[in-house]
């Protein structure tokens, strides 16, 4: 299988000598540069004929429905709320422990972030956290994969269904992952991806949003390039386009070198997902057992895409100077964001969120990362901190 997945460059160092053992990677294949050069000498550079194909892989190969190439994962959630039509007043409840991307779009279209817990074993929102939080104001409930490990969303749907709610899918590290055999980006409402440079497909900027419903997938695609409908919009016989803007439109649409990359990064896309089950696969086993360390705690009906490995640790600092002190780097990814002044300051009543906050760490997953390296980490980590 990995024979089809090339990895291009050198691996990264096995010891302290050299540099450190790094948390991500930027994958680029390495037919990507020739791939990118036809589109920049056909000087054919904006959306075409490479973002519908690009758009057509990522349905007929990770099953996505609908997926509309935007220029940003965070482009793909503000589209998603406004397709909602979540605006000024309303409220989004989401968890705290993501990037701020997820937040900040909520409040650019008016709408208010309300933060419900997290659950502490995975560090995806808690369904049983939600209910209370609803009022007449809420529109949606918006979740997100936390370092590719689908949430529970039949009991979040269940809700959002009693509610009346939109369910919007931070998807961005969750890429491959599947829930209860079916592909994310083919479940909810809205699903909205990233494939920002150390995520793991990569366009360099880029994002994806799909609209489950096919008259809402439409209005994505019309309304990340203006508003216009290009396809129902013919240019007349003195050459201007023939069109009525109804609403805002925006320009977040993908351009064609960047599907390019996208293209050339989706060839062997599943190999290298198989090579980070693997890896977590080998973290899994040679860490269950280490004093002062939890594991995360997975459920079997689900297969997270693994873009972060991460669990939680006692004396954190301590643990991060020992791999270090071993060229080995460990990584708090992301305190709960709920802590910023924006989003209306820290919340200490959500238990989960700050213990998590206390005691997550991730350690390095890549599609460079070998076997070997994994081993060495388990061996450092072992020796103790
Ligand atoms: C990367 C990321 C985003 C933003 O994606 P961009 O493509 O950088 O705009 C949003 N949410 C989460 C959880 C992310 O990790």
């Amino acid at each position: 299988m990995l024979d089809q997945a090339p990895l291009s460059s050198v691996a990264p160092p096995l010891a302290a000598a050299s540099a450190p053992i790094a948390m991500f990677a930027t994958y680029v294949h390495p037919e990507a540069a020739d791939r990118v050069r036809a589109v920049l000498e056909s000087t054919f550079l904006s959306e075409g004929k490479l973002v519908r194909e690009f758009e057509t892989q990522l349905s007929a190969q990770l099953g996505l429905r609908h997926p509309a190439a935007l220029n940003s994962g965070t482009s793909a959630l503000h589209l998603a709320l406004e397709v909602a039509g979540v605006g000024p007043g309303d409220e989004v409840i989401m968890a705290p422990q993501t990037f701020i991307a997820s937040a900040l779009v909520v409040v650019q279209v008016g709408a208010r972030p309300v933060f419900a817990d997290i659950q502490y074993e995975t560090g995806n929102l808690n369904p049983a956290d939600i209910e209370h939080r609803i009022t007449p104001r809420t529109k949606a409930i918006m979740v997100v994969h936390w370092g590719g490990y689908p949430c529970d969303l039949a009991e979040i749907q269940a809700i959002a269904t009693r509610h009346n709610l939109v369910v919007v899918e931070d998807a961005a590290h969750a890429l491959g992952a599947t829930y209860q055999g079916q592909p994310i980006g083919s479940i909810s409402d809205f699903t909205c991806f990233s494939f920002q440079a150390i995520k793991h497909l990569t366009t360099g900027d880029g994002g994806a949003l799909c609209a489950r419903d096919p008259h809402q997938a439409r209005e994505v695609f019309r309304r990340r390039w203006f508003g216009i409908d290009r396809a129902h919009s013919p240019v007349s016989e003195i050459g201007e386009r023939e069109y009525d803007l109804t609403d805002v439109g925006y320009k977040y649409h993908l351009n064609d070198y960047a599907a390019a990359l996208g293209l050339a990064n989706l060839e062997g896309f599943q190999a290298r997902l198989a090579h980070r089950r693997a890896m977590v696969q080998q973290y899994r086993a040679g860490l269950g057992r280490v004093a002062g360390l939890q594991l995360f705690q997975p459920q079997p009906d689900r297969e997270s895409a693994h873009w972060l490995f991460g669990f939680h640790v006692e004396n954190r600092l301590a643990f991060i100077r020992a791999l270090r002190a071993k060229g080995v780097t460990a990584s708090v990814v992301h305190d709960g964001i709920d802590h910023n002044t924006l989003f209306g300051g820290k919340r200490p009543e959500l238990v989960n969120q700050r213990q998590f906050d206390a005691t997550q760490i991730h350690i390095p997953l890549h599609d460079h990362l070998s076997a070997e390296q994994a081993e060495y980490i388990i061996d450092v980590i072992h020796q103790g901190w």
